[in-house]
């Protein structure tokens, strides 16, 4: 089968390898699609530390079980599923005080950009028939937005600014409307980007670069800036800039993953006095069962723009590189 192994920082390798065969506990999924995740850019360029090379990336994939390997019981041979690609070890601090996604000892596995991908069946989530391929595949950057929503605490009827409109960013619009915030405003400077905001339910897309930013939210929340900022750019400049937006008492959550050397400054004084909430929030969390079950509410997948196969993962990269669309899909 066709796969695409890591080797090293910028080694990214197509190979022709047997189809892995299921050992005890494990099933082995026949993918169905792969999304391409800006996460990968960043570990294929050194950006984003990952252990256990050589690997075969992607981690927002969903298939149909073909073997199930000795002593496997949760799922059987034709069964849809989507993954978790790391397994928590279970025993560590992190994951005894209940943040398993937080865990110590992760161990990643292969992914999704293969044909076939073997893993433990504990990394596995059932997908219903109402949910359709393309929105299982949405199952990992969907998490994400339901775990920075959690964080950020986002009551109904609240006032939230999301900055950038990239995937993390339109798929946070949507659940944050499903949500019933309000108004939800986007701040990002691609006019096709801003449209595919409106689409996705933003009442109010400005350009950063076009507009006062924080002067236009202030004049849309009573002079007062939104309740929650949700950072989904991961810039310095972005971080930075949600102090501005933000209102006394609020929280701001940065869910976009800056450059691991990056430093930002803040005024720690309006942080006190404004008694400001800042959040990190990494990852999916725990969330796959409750965002399975969101997806066909939402509809996730309309941020697919383009679909290559497998065999184009190079162009495809390359795509989501040039910052061309939104997601990009390779399908074995
Ligand atoms: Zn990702
Ligand atoms: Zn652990």
């Amino acid at each position: 089968m066709l796969c695409f192994v890591l080797h090293g920082i910028g080694d990214l390798r197509a190979e022709e390898c047997p189809v892995p065969a299921p050992g005890p506990g494990e099933a082995l999924v026949k993918i169905a699609g792969c999304a391409i995740c800006h996460t990968d850019l960043a570990v294929i360029d050194g950006d984003f530390p990952i252990r256990g090379l050589p690997l075969v990336l992607g981690h927002e994939y969903a298939g149909t079980i073909a073997e199930v390997g000795p002593g496997t019981t949760a799922f059987a041979v034709g069964e849809r599923v989507t993954a978790h690609s790391g397994a928590t070890c279970g025993l560590c601090e992190m994951c005894r005080h209940g943040m398993p996604w937080l865990c110590l000892n992760k161990r990643v596995y292969n992914g999704g950009y293969a044909e076939y991908v073997a893993l433990p069946e504990r990394c596995l989530y059932r997908v219903p028939p109402e949910v359709t391929d393309e929105q299982a595949i949405c199952t990992n950057p969907f998490a994400i937005a339901v775990h920075a929503v959690d964080a950020s605490r986002v009551q109904p009827g609240a006032s939230v600014a999301v900055v950038g409109g990239g995937a993390i960013g339109l798929l946070l619009v949507a659940l944050l409307r499903f949500a019933g915030a309000g108004p939800v405003i986007v701040s990002e400077p691609s006019a096709e980007r801003r449209s595919m905001a409106l689409e996705f339910g933003a009442h109010v897309a400005l350009d950063p670069f076009a507009c006062d930013l924080a002067g236009e939210i202030r004049a849309l929340t009573n002079g007062l800036g939104v309740h929650v900022v949700l950072e989904s750019a991961g810039t310095i400049g972005t971080i930075e800039q949600s102090f501005g937006l933000v209102r006394r008492g609020g929280a701001i959550t940065i869910v976009g993953v800056p450059a691991p050397q990056s430093k930002a400054s803040f005024s720690p004084f309006d942080v006190v006095t404004g008694n400001l909430t800042i959040h990190g929030s990494i990852g999916p969390g725990w969330n796959y069962p409750r965002t399975i079950e969101l997806l066909p509410k939402v509809r996730p997948e309309r941020v697919f723009t383009h679909r290559l196969p497998l065999s184009q993962l190079p162009e495809a990269l390359g795509l989501r590189r040039r910052n061309i669309g939104i997601k990009v899909l390779v399908v074995p």
